[in-house]
């Protein structure tokens, strides 16, 4: 086992900034945004290798039986690798000057009471990116 290589505060900039600064599973923003070796190898430490997790996810992925969500058992390393791609492609084309992106902000309630919210990102085509 080679040793850890921790990634550099620039190599951690540019990964958060490629994710929009959120989970790359959950899109959550926020506090404790953690870079996830995809292939367990803690010395591969390059970008392809470096996934953008909250810690909640982080820790559902390294001790899947911790969680009970019945639809979602755990969450494999191909899953992680495969949120990482579709969602730095998708924040790359986000940023573009004609992005081939839908965002929709779909708002629930009256003018005085709004009770919830739903935000739905999506290609051109119709494939739903997150909801
Ligand atoms: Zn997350």
């Amino acid at each position: 086992m080679s040793s850890r290589v921790n990634p550099t505060p620039s190599q951690r900039k540019r990964l958060l900034e490629k994710n929009a600064n959120v989970c790359c599973v959950c899109k959550q923003r926020g506090m404790g945004l953690e870079l996830h070796h995809i292939d367990g190898d803690n010395s591969n430490t390059v970008d392809e290798n470096l996934a953008v997790l909250c810690a909640k996810d982080h820790d559902h992925h390294h001790r899947p039986n911790a969680y009970n969500i019945p639809y979602c058992s755990e969450l494999s390393s191909t899953e992680i690798k495969e949120y990482k791609e579709y969602w730095e492609s998708f924040v790359n084309e986000a940023k573009q000057t004609n992005p081939k992106i839908v965002a929709m902000l779909n708002v629930y309630g009256n003018e005085n009471h709004i009770h919830s919210m739903r935000l739905i990102l999506q290609w051109e085509n119709g494939k739903v990116e997150f909801e």
